[in-house]
């Protein structure tokens, strides 16, 4: 078992805890197991052939993780797709998702919360059904998306619409469990196993480059760790360029890089089409920063035309995701620019556009 310690003042918070209870600070897991090639469970097909690296009381699991890695390529520009929408739930918060509540039910969690604009709250839906226990959904009254509204329902979730979301959140965590996509230590180590994955996919390699959308960073984080893990176990020598795709208007981390700060200012306002990271103080901000400037990575935005232009592009292509995900696509000119034409680049497709199809845009 691993532990998790306060980010600012040190102490240890209990299992249940989903930040510091003396000063509010965020939690990061310390003693996790070292990386190991010869504990890959090689016959399971899921993230849970990692389980080794994974310090939780394994209960349940929908089969999350193993997704594809595809050739893509948008007008004459080649990428590899890392398929992250083909989770159980439609994206790839079901990694962090599976993780975080085998190991919040392994402790006695009755009944948990989160506050999402959508993805987070179908994949908490999704697994706490798979672990027998209710699910409570904050979402934004404004911002939500209906369809992914009535996937949480569909998937046996309890939704609050709520104008202040977050205050309701944390008002509810006092007797609930608060299972939350971007305070949740277990969540981002969940997402780890993305690069893990990555790199067996590319027969024991690091690419040269990845990009994620960033409105948490969870995604974003965890291809951080775990590459690192990867160096650390002596697997790969240099950790890959890590590249964070926001949305023009929603861009606290592209402000911050730009500037070369430490962390990030929160935003007075967050509009976009990308529904998914509207997010204007990200939780672990100092952390992404941090892993910018350790990975010699860059931060982008792209505006709302580009977006959805490129999100065309992919449907056309074969590829179902959301608008969100298609942050990656529209930034792929300015991320070639930067890196140039023959680097190995990974971009991660983040959500599936079938929970948004129907909907007006
Ligand atoms: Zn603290």
């Amino acid at each position: 078992m691993a532990s998790a310690l306060c980010n600012s003042c040190g102490a240890e918070a209990d299992a249940l805890a989903w930040r510091c209870r003396a000063c509010d600070g965020s939690l990061d897991l310390i003693d996790l197991p070292p990386f190991e090639a010869t504990a890959i469970v090689e016959s399971d097909f899921s993230l849970w052939r990692y389980a080794a690296m994974l310090p939780v009381e394994r209960r349940f699991s929908l089969g999350e993780g193993m997704t594809p890695l595809a050739p893509a390529r948008i007008d004459g520009l080649r990428f590899a797709a890392k398929l992250e929408y083909l989770n159980p739930s439609g994206s790839f918060k079901d990694r962090g998702t599976a993780v975080m509540l085998n190991h919040l039910a392994a402790h006695g969690a009755a009944d948990v919360i989160d506050n999402s604009s959508g993805n987070a709250g179908a994949s908490l839906a999704a697994y706490a059904g798979a672990a027998g226990l209710p699910a409570t959904v904050y979402v934004p009254a404004a911002t939500a998306v209906a369809s992914k509204k009535r996937l949480i329902r569909a998937f046996g979730g309890r939704i609050v619409e709520s104008h202040d979301s977050l205050a309701d959140v944390y008002a509810a965590a006092e007797t609930a469990t608060y299972a939350s996509h971007a305070w949740n230590p277990y969540f981002v180590l969940g997402q780890q196993t993305a690069a893990w994955e990555t790199w067996q996919q590319l027969g024991q390699r690091a690419p040269d480059a990845v990009a994620t959308p960033v409105g948490h960073g969870g995604l974003f984080l965890g291809f951080y760790r775990g590459f690192k893990a990867l160096r650390a176990a002596g697997l790969i020598d240099t950790l890959p360029r890590l590249i964070a795709v926001q949305s023009a208007g929603v861009d606290p981390i592209v402000q911050a890089w730009r500037a070369a700060a430490p962390a990030p200012a929160k935003l007075k306002s967050a509009h976009s089409v990308a529904d998914g990271i509207l997010v204007d103080q990200p939780v672990r901000g100092e952390q992404i920063l941090q892993a910018l400037y350790d990975t010699d990575g860059f931060a982008l935005r792209v505006d709302n035309e580009a977006i959805l232009r490129a999100q065309r592009a992919m449907h056309a292509a074969g590829f179902m995701i959301e608008t969100t995900s298609a942050v990656t696509a529209a930034a792929l000119p300015q991320i070639r620019e930067r890196i140039g034409g023959s680097a190995e680049l990974v971009l991660a497709f983040t959500g599936s556009g079938l929970k948004a199809l129907g909907n007006a845009h």
